[in-house]
């Protein structure tokens, strides 16, 4: 049985300290921590506890 992944973590470093940001031009995006990489917000990201929404 396979479990679905309630943890994104960074697709570059695999680090999961990520923050939501928002941004006007690229919209919702996570961004990682420990080495910048960003990526597009998923429901994964939003649906996580664990990550911080900043306004910028
Ligand atoms: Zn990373």
């Amino acid at each position: 049985m396979q479990q679905v992944l309630d943890t994104p973590e960074c697709s570059f470093c695999h680090s999961k300290e990520l923050e939501l940001f928002y941004s006007k031009t690229t919209g919702l995006m996570a961004q990682c921590f420990e080495c910048g990489f960003s990526c597009a917000a998923t429901n994964e990201h939003l649906a996580s506890t664990s990550i911080n929404l900043i306004a910028s």
